[in-house]
């Protein structure tokens, strides 16, 4: 039997109508809920993710705030651009595009965001609160696998789920999030020996690793259920869909998978911030 499609752009187009009332709503308040985005440097990749998050902000009627910075900017610039964004009260949610340049010190940069405003996920405040299940702000793109899980019903309690990778926006938060939903959960990462045999008992296969096709069909448990976090040139993530296609009971597509729903989180979290905040921009 196929499996079923788990269509991240039906579930983005769900979350973006509900969002359309509630950005009309705090516009009826003369609130005009906005983003600002940080791009350091001119990396090409960047620019692009940058502006599809801009534009599919201003799709929605959320104001982009877009500051280029050059790649010559020092930790301390962009300490103080960030913290200008922190006072500001017309911005309700920043968004520190990675990677920065090399020179710059990354982490130091996203601690500075301030919590209430980090609608991205990325500070280890933010963190520690998703752990601890009381966060407002996860990480966009595990907080998007977990509302697909939502939205197909997807049952996590008691089973066994493998996320392959760790990293600090995605396999670690992905992990805390799928245990606090009373999945058992395995972490896997470049150590880790035996991976296909780990993938073999799970029951949902979240992968993270930034690899592409490297996922194999033959390493799945009959009927597991597949996301692909992965986005990897030429629009090919990191589970190899035509073999795992064969074996899984649900999978994500790439595109159209975890991606469009990623991006409907930012929207989401920057939306909810702004209706927290309450903060009027006439
Ligand atoms: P990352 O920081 O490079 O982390 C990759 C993880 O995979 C690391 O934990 C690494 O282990 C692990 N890994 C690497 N090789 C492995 C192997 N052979 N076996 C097992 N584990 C291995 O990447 P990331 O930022 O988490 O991103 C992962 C993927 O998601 C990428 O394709 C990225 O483009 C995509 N992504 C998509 C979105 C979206 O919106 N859809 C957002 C963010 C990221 P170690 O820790 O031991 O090095």
């Amino acid at each position: 039997m196929e499996p079923l499609i788990l269509d991240g752009k039906k579930v983005a187009d769900d979350i973006k109508e509900r969002l359309q009332t509630r950005v009309g709503e705090l516009k009826n308040q003369g609130i005009s809920p906005c983003l600002a985005t940080i791009l350091v440097g001119d990396d090409p990749s960047s620019e692009t993710y940058v502006k599809m998050k801009g534009n599919a902000c201003e799709r929605l009627g959320i104001l982009s705030k877009r500051i280029h910075l050059p790649k010559e900017t020092t930790t301390e610039e962009l300490l103080d651009t960030i913290y200008q964004l922190n006072q500001d009260s017309t911005v309700h949610g920043i968004l520190l595009q990675h990677p920065v340049p090399s020179h710059i010190d990354e982490r130091a940069a996203f601690e500075s965001i301030a919590i209430e405003k980090d609608v991205d996920g990325v500070t280890s405040l933010g963190f520690g609160q998703t752990t601890f299940g009381f966060g407002d702000f996860p990480s966009c793109t595990p907080a998007a696998i977990i509302e697909i899980i939502n939205y197909y019903n997807v049952e996590l309690e008691g089973k066994h789920a493998v996320v392959i990778g760790r990293s600090p926006i995605l396999g670690k938060p992905v992990s805390m999030m799928l245990l606090n939903r009373n999945a058992t959960v395995t972490t896997c990462h470049s150590y880790t020996e035996n991976l296909p045999e780990m993938i073999k008992s799970a029951d949902i296969v979240v992968a993270a690793v930034g690899k592409p096709n490297f996922i194999k069909g033959e390493w799945l448990k009959e009927g597991a259920v597949v996301l692909d976090a992965g986005y990897n040139k030429g629009n090919i993530g990191d589970v190899e869909y035509e073999t795992c296609f064969e074996k899984a009971s649900a999978i994500t597509p790439v595109p159209g998978g975890v991606g469009p729903v990623t991006i409907s989180m930012l929207l989401k979290q920057t939306v909810d911030s702004a209706e927290k905040m309450g903060v009027s921009v006439k």
